[in-house]
């Protein structure tokens, strides 16, 4: 068994992930001296003292946490040192600033962390790339194999029939999508397809800013209690049960998730259909990604975190989940 102090390129602690040796956390949840910021969702994000992030991400986390002090706007693909460190952001996919690092320490070795990946074409973030790497660090969110979703397509083509079925009917369908990247790519498939479009407000403040960063969104009416006939509303889940809702009738609710896949999520919802939108990478993508950088050693954190590094095992891959030790394949 190799010792975990010897070999963990990353360190699980309160408060997150911490890249070993250095002080350089990924993601921190909790206030800290230095993270890397992979995007901007409220799970991933903190006031740190300094922080690593995409200027999209630095403007989305200024909108959510207050002026960030000691932001550093580091475009994609443009390496530079820090420390003995390099650096290299790449997208992600995942939503509009999204990014993976790569540090290369001085003894050459490569380690990735992708944060939240998506490996599916979208209309509002950048394309995901493959991060070359010797150690990947892997977001597990839907590391189980029973999270595989239909091609993207697909599923917009059969959202698209819902809506205009429902449209006919003189029903208000109403989707919901979380606030922040899966609502914008939503609201830009609409767009495309003819659709009008009325969203909350919190939605279309967001939509806001990702025009600033070249991704318009308009013509997106600010919902304001009423909708009008022939309107698609979109509104965050966690709203689902709200009163605005409520009294719009009548209607069809649909929520977009990955985990729409688990028929919980439409009685969670009191929803009347899902829709396998996700913004995330599903498992066959995720082992089929993993193999692509070519890791020697792959770390799964977050999600099926455990069952996704067996997975990868079984393939033949040394992997682990975040905080276990590293099992290698002896036969
Ligand atoms: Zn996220």
């Amino acid at each position: 068994m190799y010792s975990c102090r010897a070999m963990c390129a990353v360190e699980l602690r309160r408060g997150g992930l911490r890249l070993s040796g250095t002080a350089l956390w990924l993601d921190a949840t909790q206030k800290s001296e230095l993270s890397f910021v992979s995007h901007a969702h409220s799970d991933h994000i903190a006031r740190h003292e300094r922080v690593i992030a995409t200027s999209a991400t630095l403007r989305l986390m200024s909108h959510r946490l207050g002026q960030i002090p000691a932001g550093l706007p580091v475009p994609y693909n443009r390496p530079f040192a820090l420390g003995a460190l390099q650096i290299e952001l790449l997208p992600a996919g995942h939503m509009l600033g999204s990014a993976q690092i790569r540090v290369t320490r001085d003894d050459g070795r490569r380690i990735a962390y992708t944060g939240d990946l998506n490996l599916a074409p979208s209309l509002t973030a950048e394309a995901a790339q493959v991060v070359e790497c010797d150690t990947l660090i892997l977001e597990a969110t839907f590391g189980h194999p029973r999270y595989r979703f239909p091609p993207k397509e697909q599923v917009l083509s059969q959202l698209e029939t819902w809506l205009r079925e429902k449209l006919d009917r003189g029903h208000t369908p109403v989707l919901l999508g979380y606030a922040l990247g899966k609502s914008q790519e939503v609201i830009a498939f609409l767009e495309r397809r003819g659709f009008e479009v009325a969203a909350h407000p919190s939605i279309c403040d967001l939509a806001s800013i990702y025009s600033e960063f070249g991704v318009a969104l308009s013509p997106l009416r600010r919902f304001n209690g009423t909708v009008r006939s022939g309107e698609v509303l979109v509104f965050p889940p966690h709203l689902s049960r709200s009163a605005s809702i409520s009294r719009i009738w009548p209607r069809s609710v649909a929520v977009l998730s990955g985990w729409a896949t688990d028929a919980a999520a439409i009685r969670w919802y009191r929803s009347d259909a899902a829709f396998p939108l996700s913004d995330h990478a599903d498992f066959d993508s995720l082992v089929d990604y993993a193999r692509r950088t070519g890791a020697k050693e792959v770390i799964t954190h977050g999600g099926f975190a455990e069952q996704l590094a067996s997975s990868l095992r079984e393939r033949g891959s040394v992997a682990r989940a975040v905080g276990r030790p590293l099992q290698l394949r002896l036969f």
